[in-house]
């Protein structure tokens, strides 16, 4: 599946429509108090305006009502952070496809910058309104997708925008390059064992992620609030942890479908209140007492999954093993993660709690990629395949 690349068209003199994925929070003064975002996007950046295309930027932010006061959800900030960060002068569209972002467009420069105002002031974006998306295409000679994290939408700018440039140059950048490399095709030709751990709150959220992954993994490891729904399928107890009842049954039958791929913890670390100061014991797994809940997996089961995370020539990880915002319970979280830092296998960090965990363990520089998308990374380990990404142009 590999995608042609920002890098493989020749930019100078033309214009590139860029989406990228500024949706950059800010404080109560509009200012950015994170510019991970803005720092991600800027090596297609500099790819373009190096090479004198002329690059016109588009992304949405929060989630403001089209039609209404939006002031707050603006991009201007977002944009003016790119100009501290380039150390050039980036130019301002206040609004999206009308007539001064027209005008802006029609004067850019070899080498300039215009950022279009957010995305979601109009309401053809949510809707994947063709009219809209026309008018963003007619600005530009080649489209360029490097916002990873929007990429299972199906929004304007993502796929109606690309469809009417049908003709044009259609490409990803280094970022979303990055995301399909790892999230899909290391995924579909893996080096084996390859082995997946899954965690986090609810087997609800992973169900399609468990399923395709036991279809192609050699072992899934489960850890997390999950675990417990799965130790009450196979009659265990489970005290007032966190479970899903009605998932018991699917559980069932994802323990049946997994057969010896599947791996459940062997023990719990539980606790007697959703505190770091509460009673601790550590018990067999299905074995928690009735005033306890079960809070993370214990120490046998992080060295069984330290172990196969050693042994595994390709790792996938999304969620934690258990409540590791809160010490003592973030232990199996930190040795699963120590594990994969310390393993010569391929790993992949999914977005969300995990790569959140990675960073704050100070691992992330040991692994192979962290993804910066949460929903959508979740969506490619299901195998789903993006509609924002299949239409752009073959490498
Ligand atoms: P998710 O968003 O599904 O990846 O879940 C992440 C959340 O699951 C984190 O906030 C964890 O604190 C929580 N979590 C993990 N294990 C447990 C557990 N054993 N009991 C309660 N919450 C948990």
């Amino acid at each position: 599946m590999a995608k042609k690349s920002i890098a493989d068209v020749d930019v100078k003199g033309r214009k590139v429509l860029m989406r990228v994925d500024f949706n950059v929070p800010l404080d109560e003064n509009c200012s950015v108090t994170d510019d991970r975002r803005v720092r991600m996007a800027i090596p297609s950046i500099k790819s373009v305006i190096d090479r004198g295309g002329r690059l016109i930027l588009c992304s949405h932010l929060g989630r403001p009502e089209p039609g209404q006061d939006n002031s707050k959800e603006s991009l201007k900030p977002a944009a003016d952070v790119l100009g501290s960060l380039l150390g050039c002068s980036v130019k301002f569209a206040t609004d999206t496809v009308g007539p001064d972002a027209t005008s802006k467009v029609a004067d850019l420069k070899d080498g300039e910058i215009l950022v279009l105002e957010n995305l979601r002031f109009e309401k053809g974006e949510k809707k994947g309104d063709t009219n809209f998306a026309g008018k963003l295409a007619a600005f530009a000679d080649i489209y360029c997708n490097d916002a990873f994290g929007t990429c299972h939408r199906t929004d304007a700018s993502m796929v109606a925008v690309p469809q009417a440039m049908s003709g044009k140059p259609r490409v990803v950048g280094f970022l979303v390059d990055k995301e399909i490399k790892y999230l899909s095709d290391t995924i579909t030709k893996p080096a084996r064992p390859f082995v997946a751990i899954l965690g986090g709150a609810k087997v609800s959220d992973k169900i399609n992620v468990i399923r395709n992954l036991l279809s192609i993994c050699d072992k899934v490891l489960i850890g997390g609030a999950m675990a417990y729904t799965f130790s009450l399928a196979k009659g265990g107890k489970v005290g007032k942890s966190r479970v899903e009842k009605d998932k018991v049954e699917l559980a069932k039958e994802l323990i049946q479908v997994g057969g010896d791929k599947l791996v459940l913890p062997l023990d719990t670390h539980c606790g007697d209140d959703f505190k770091s100061t509460c009673n601790k014991v550590v018990v067999n797994a299905g074995e928690i007492p009735d005033n306890f809940e079960g809070l993370d997996i214990g120490p046998k089961t992080s060295k069984l999954y330290a172990e196969l995370v050693a042994s595994a020539k390709t790792v996938v990880w999304n969620g934690p093993m258990g409540v590791f915002e809160m010490a003592p319970f973030d232990e199996g979280t930190r040795v699963v993660a120590e594990a994969i830092a310390n393993s010569s296998a391929v790993s992949i960090i999914g977005g969300g709690d995990s790569a959140a965990a990675i960073q704050q363990l100070g691992f992330a520089d040991r692994v192979s990629h962290v993804s910066t998308g949460g929903g959508a990374s979740l969506s490619m380990l299901e195998g789903e395949k993006f509609a924002a990404v299949e239409l752009l142009d073959e490498a």
